[in-house]
């Protein structure tokens, strides 16, 4: 063996041992590779060293991302690039894609989808959620049921501030589906003083298969939802989505007349114009 050849084994020791002591297992796995690749004149040095940091930090960013997804209990993942928007022609995607720029969360607004069930609210909050944490944003994603559930269990164990301050410290905090099922007693109370503490703090997404004008119902006290409405609407924007569900669109026939009046099983027709400004199905309504 040459002197330059045992020279350049013990460099890439060397360099082998520095990536185990920097706990860089992924630049470790590919040095070999990229050292044939230099060799066989593929790529220069500085290429090699871009390689290697590159997959490290791949690997790094994966891990942040999966760990903080769970942090969120985002447990089902959707995406923006799999909402097929053609399929609700009434809800406008530049402004849904807006929002994956993410600065509604510096300005602490509260984004409010709203539509039949299956037309995509939990979807597009996920899908946002997980763009957030991409960008190294804290997110929490709960039902309201769950919140309700666990914010009292909270107040009975006197953890109740702690709790509180906790889902207040996210950036992002979804509360998915407002309506679905009645607020247990106290219940609202307690997610008022969340909201409260979240108010003008930080963002949230809201979705919910009932209007504004029935959370008195939905809270079970009409004192409460004008209170929680009085906060959430303001910095708020509302995006209603008034479409087909999507969950029905293979069976439109056999569902029932009573539950195809409430949510369309064949979706609208297209808008004629694309990137027309949003008609009033998906209004906006920005205050503040
Ligand atoms: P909602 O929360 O409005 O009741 P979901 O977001 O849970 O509805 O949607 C129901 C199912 O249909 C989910 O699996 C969701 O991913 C899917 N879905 C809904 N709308 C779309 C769409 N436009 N494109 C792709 N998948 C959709
Ligand atoms: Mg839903």
């Amino acid at each position: 063996m040459s002197r330059t050849a045992s020279c350049a084994i013990t460099t890439l020791d060397s360099i082998k041992r520095s990536l185990v002591g920097l706990r860089m297992p992924c630049a470790l796995e590919v040095l070999d590779a990229t050292v044939r690749r230099i060799e066989q004149g593929e790529i220069d040095g500085l290429a090699a060293l871009d390689v290697i940091l590159a997959e490290e930090l791949t690997l790094r960013e994966n891990r942040r991302v999966k760990t903080a997804l769970l942090v969120a209990r985002l447990t089902t993942i959707k995406t923006l690039s799999g909402f097929d928007f053609a399929f609700q022609p009434l809800l406008d995607r530049e402004r849904v894609l807006a929002l994956a720029e993410l600065t509604f969360i510096d300005r602490a607004e509260v984004v409010h989808l709203l539509g039949p069930p299956g037309t995509g609210k939990s979807h597009l909050a996920i899908a946002l959620a997980v763009e957030a944490v991409k960008a190294g944003r804290s997110v929490v994603f709960s039902t309201l049921a769950d919140l309700v559930t666990s914010l009292p269990k909270a107040e009975r164990d006197g953890s109740l501030r702690e709790r509180i301050r906790y889902l207040c410290r996210a950036s992002l905090l979804v509360v998915d589906e407002i309506g679905y099922l009645p607020v247990v007693p106290g219940g609202g109370n307690l997610f008022f003083q969340l909201v409260n503490a979240r108010y003008e703090r930080g963002a949230m997404i809201l979705t919910s298969n009932r209007g504004f004008a029935e959370w008195g119902e939905v809270f079970g006290d009409p004192v409460v939802a004008t209170a929680l409405l009085d906060r959430l609407l303001h910095h708020a924007m509302v995006i209603q989505i008034e479409g087909a569900s999507y969950r029905l669109r293979q069976h439109a026939d056999l569902v029932p007349e009573h539950v195809r009046s409430k949510a369309l099983i064949v979706p609208p027709p297209a808008p004629k114009r694309r990137g027309h400004p949003p008609g009033k199905a998906a209004s906006d309504h920005t205050t503040g």
